[in-house]
């Protein structure tokens, strides 16, 4: 008798170990995990052992992170394959992924593009016969939506009308999970972000994938406002594009965001509730620029302003003194600022109204 208790004891054990090893008792959260895939994109979303792939980086990384990754999980199957649009960073590994797994759907954005790798993505879909969809504004993936923790799954972009630019209509999906909801944006850039601004799509989320891995040809202040989220997750690895740019990562800094970037946490897993949201993950500090306080800054402090010498510097502190400064936009009056420098100094300089 004795025996059989400690039998069930530990079978249950077992069990609880088990189910927790292949995540069966992760049922009442959904996870998403943002690929380390290196200078690409890739993010596996898990709910009710239902998954959605948006993206899987390049061929390269697609075959020696993508693929052993799903495996390593127990994945057999991808219920939804996002390609959110033509370029090799984001749709190469999708190539070893098709050939691996079996695919329930697949949703893209449908630019033609003249390229091998997007030619061998078209041609296995349409070999292995499955079903294709255009993604458009306002669709929604009911087949995620249904027996799963998820709530909305909604394609805001592209329009039906493409703009210009691939990136510009890179596939962007609003996912939302009871309070807190995410915001996939492939490689939109500031074209793009205006328009879905402008359009009033309910842009609002907790988590951001940031766009374009950072560049600051995206993530622009406007867009920013409109998503409001609290933490902003980059994939990015090595690269020669500067990403993700330090305009980029101050602007979220400021804005209070959390950042984590692949780059240097590696795979981001975060696991959402209803009311709860989790980060497992190291986030990237970002050191701001001492910034300039206009109204007391000395001629020397105004030079380190790039682009303004001591005329200037001496100018702007006559204008200070003349009219005072309610706002840095007024510069524009004084004599050799023009709309670029008036840029730079916003970056570069701010007023403390409480002095
Ligand atoms: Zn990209």
């Amino acid at each position: 008798m004795k025996v059989n208790v400690r039998a069930a004891f530990l079978a249950l054990i077992l069990f609880l170990v088990y189910s927790t090893v292949f995540g069966f008792a992760a049922e009442s959260s959904v996870e998403i995990h943002f690929l380390d895939v290196g200078q690409g994109d890739s993010t596996l979303i898990i709910s009710n052992e239902k998954t959605v792939l948006i993206d899987a980086g390049t061929t390269f990384a697609g075959q020696a992170v993508v693929v052993p990754y799903l495996k390593n999980l127990g994945i057999d199957r991808i219920d939804v394959l996002i390609a959110t649009h033509p370029h090799s960073d984001h749709i190469g590994g999708l190539i070893p992924v098709l050939e691996n797994f079996a695919i329930g759907e697949v949703w893209a954005d449908g630019q033609i593009h003249t390229s091998r790798t997007y030619e061998n993505f078209l041609n296995l879909i349409l070999k292995k016969d499955i079903p294709f969809n255009l993604a458009r504004a306002n669709q929604r993936v009911r087949s995620i939506e249904e027996n799963t923790l998820i709530d909305e799954f909604i394609v805001l972009h592209p329009q039906e009308e493409f703009i210009n630019g691939l990136n510009n209509n890179s596939v962007v999906i609003k996912l939302k999970i009871g309070e807190h909801s995410f915001l996939f944006t492939g490689d939109i850039e500031k074209e793009a972000e205006e328009l879905l601004v402008n359009l009033k799509s309910d842009l609002t989320a907790s988590v951001l994938k940031v766009a374009h891995h950072g560049s600051d040809t995206s993530s622009s202040e406007k867009f920013l406002d409109a998503v409001q989220p609290s933490i902003a997750v980059i994939p990015v690895g090595e690269n020669t594009y500067g990403h993700p740019s330090k305009i980029v990562l101050e602007r979220l800094a400021e804005r209070g965001v959390k950042i984590y970037s692949t780059a240097n946490a590696g795979t981001i897993v975060i696991s959402v509730t209803q009311d709860s949201i989790q980060v497992n993950a190291l986030e990237t500090v970002v050191r701001m620029e001492e910034k300039i306080e206009l109204r007391t800054a000395t001629k020397q402090d105004l030079m380190k302003i790039p682009g303004i010498g001591e005329v200037l510097a001496q100018r702007i502190i006559d204008y200070c003194q003349l009219h005072g400064l309610t706002s840095i936009d007024e510069l524009i009056n004084v004599n050799g600022i023009g709309p670029a420098l008036l840029e730079r100094i916003k970056q570069h300089a701010y007023i403390d109204f409480s002095l």
